[in-house]
């Protein structure tokens, strides 16, 4: 059996305020030594989280920008197929092209875009400077922005992005512009391609944000990570089993993912014993 440990970074991996996970590294590596698929599945560009698995000391398959690409997929277990598959997300040119033409001038003025802000404002927004900011800004599938209107005319823009075959979604930090994918898309197509090749997958999905929540639904089991100041995230199909961590990133992330080997472990027994 295959187990991967598909998982969000900011907040949810990595702490909220300080993108740190200095305190739970080594525990990491120890469950990719022990054979665990770990998947970063986040919004952060391919640059930023190959900084991340720079840092981490390991290689690792990961999905970018909201479900946009799939990266270093040679590193699963599965046969290949064609690179061309990896890539559901459009050009930020493309995108905006989409925007200008079917989004509404009311809700438009909602939305501020962070490649127009001073790169103080961009900073501000992001919690990032220097290379870690310019790492961030440069996208290849999504656009950053911030919407400051009310929740009905935030509904209202989802709409009519969706209605153009965009998507919009919040983050921990700021919403992004996409095409219509998201976070769940390569969940759905890798159990496919693993299920194809005659090997069961166990999904387990870490998440802390609404962008986490078609992952989440779609995992085996669902890790919740408490974000400092909010109530935890609801699933509204959640799957049969939702571990909601007690701590915030980046400890609540290990305490999540123990419980949750714990529980794959009493199955196992349960099943052989
Ligand atoms: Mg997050």
């Amino acid at each position: 059996m295959g187990l991967m440990f598909m998982t969000d970074l900011d907040g949810t991996l990595l702490g909220h305020d300080d993108f740190s996970f200095a305190s739970i590294r080594d525990d990491i590596l120890a469950l990719l030594g022990a054979g665990v698929t770990i998947v970063p599945n986040s919004s952060k560009t391919s640059r930023e989280i190959s900084v991340f698995c720079d840092e981490l000391g390991a290689s690792l398959p990961f999905i970018c920008e909201n479900g946009a690409a799939l990266v270093n997929r040679q590193l699963f277990d599965l046969p290949p197929t064609p690179a061309s598959a990896d890539v559901v997300g459009l050009a930020p040119d493309r995108l905006m092209a989409l925007w200008d033409h079917h989004i509404e001038a009311s809700l438009k003025r909602h939305c501020h875009f962070l490649a127009d802000l001073p790169e103080a404002e961009q900073a501000w927004h992001l919690g990032l400077r220097g290379a870690a900011l310019k790492q961030a800004m440069a996208r290849d599938y999504s656009v950053p922005f911030v919407f400051t209107g009310p929740e009905p005319a935030f509904a209202g823009l989802r709409q009519q992005a969706a209605t153009a075959g965009l998507a919009v979604k919040r983050g921990g930090r700021v919403c992004n512009l996409s095409a219509g994918h998201d976070k769940s898309g390569f969940a759905q197509s890798l159990r496919a391609e693993y299920q194809a090749a005659g090997s069961e997958l166990v999904i387990v999905g870490f998440g802390d944000g609404d962008n986490d929540i078609g992952m989440l639904e779609t995992s085996d089991i669902a890790c919740v990570v408490p974000r400092p100041g909010h109530p935890p995230l609801t699933l509204a199909s959640p799957p049969p089993t939702v571990i909601t961590a007690r701590r915030a990133a980046p400890e609540g992330w290990l305490e999540a993912a123990r419980q949750a080997l714990s529980i794959l472990e009493c199955k196992r027994g349960d099943q052989h014993g």
